[in-house]
């Protein structure tokens, strides 16, 4: 064959294991990029791939950050990178779901190395050396600690609310039924935090939790995600944050058949990464 040939064949096969590589991507992960552009004006739900653990890093549309969860300890450094990456230097909500470690395990280096603005917990306590080193380095910041309970209101302001629709109750021998259960609303659109809550915590929600978009509690759980639970949010998108392989078997195959049932489309950290999704208010960006 001509060598001028060859070269164009070569060029040409490359050309479309490109296309080919960028469609698949586009297939799994429509926010393949981990960017969050700063000038939108968009509402953007980041859901950090942090393993077996929860990490939600949210941009409101004037830019404001409200980060729910860090992720584990030794995730720190994919947290660290996303936020440098993308620019951002204070947390002006942190929210703390529950004190367990696959939530909190960064809260304490996120606290000392970026500024925040407020933060907000459950009432619930915990002895681990995670939770006592969290508490030390909020003290150490000047920081207060706001209660995270059902009624709450973090933000009220028109067109962007987030509001506590849990935890009603604490018992701190059952600390994922302590979770906050976080809705932020961006016009007609509304995103829930779940945390690890449970089926005995779903049912003390009172308050309207209607939502677009569903950070599934408990990793994608059976404990959690109720038919009652999951009718009353009524998702068209659910993100399970979980590690790949992990021990737990999360998510349950019944949580999926739950979701796929209800016609919501699920994105998975274990299988594509980050998950990030856009609101321009009116409707969900895909
Ligand atoms: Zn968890």
């Amino acid at each position: 064959m001509h060598k001028r040939h060859l070269h164009k064949i070569i060029i040409l096969t490359a050309i479309i294991l490109i296309t080919l590589f960028g469609a698949y991507n586009e297939k799994i992960n429509p926010h393949f990029s981990e960017r969050i552009d700063f000038t939108d004006g968009l509402f953007y739900s980041c859901h950090l791939d942090v393993g077996q653990g929860d990490c939600s890093v949210v941009k409101l549309p004037d830019n404001r950050i409200i980060m729910i969860d860090t992720g584990l300890e030794d995730t720190f450094s994919k947290t660290e990178i996303f936020l440098k990456k993308n620019g951002i230097d204070k947390i002006d909500y942190l929210v703390a779901s529950h004190p367990h470690s696959d939530h909190i395990g960064s809260m304490a280096k996120i606290v000392k190395n970026f500024e925040v603005g407020e933060i907000y917990m459950p009432k619930a306590t915990s002895n681990t050396v995670l939770y006592e080193n969290l508490l030390l380095a909020i003290k150490e910041k000047g920081l207060k600690i706001k209660t995270a309970a059902a009624g709450v209101s973090m933000i009220s302001e028109n067109g962007l609310t987030a509001y506590f629709a849990a935890p009603s109750v604490i018992d701190n021998d059952d600390h994922n039924n302590c979770s906050s259960i976080l809705l932020i609303k961006y016009k007609n659109t509304g995103f829930l935090y779940t945390g690890d809550s449970e089926e005995k915590e779903e049912k003390t929600v009172t308050a309207d939790i209607s939502a677009d978009v569903l950070k599934v509690a408990h990793h994608g759980s059976r404990t959690s995600n109720s038919d009652k639970f999951l009718d009353k949010v009524n998702p068209k998108y659910a993100v399970i944050s979980c590690g790949a392989d992990n021990s737990y078997g999360h998510p349950h195959y019944e949580v999926l058949k739950k979701l796929k049932d209800r016609n919501c489309k699920i994105f998975r950290t274990d299988e594509t990464g980050t998950v990030i999704i856009k609101s321009n208010g009116e409707k969900i960006l895909e």
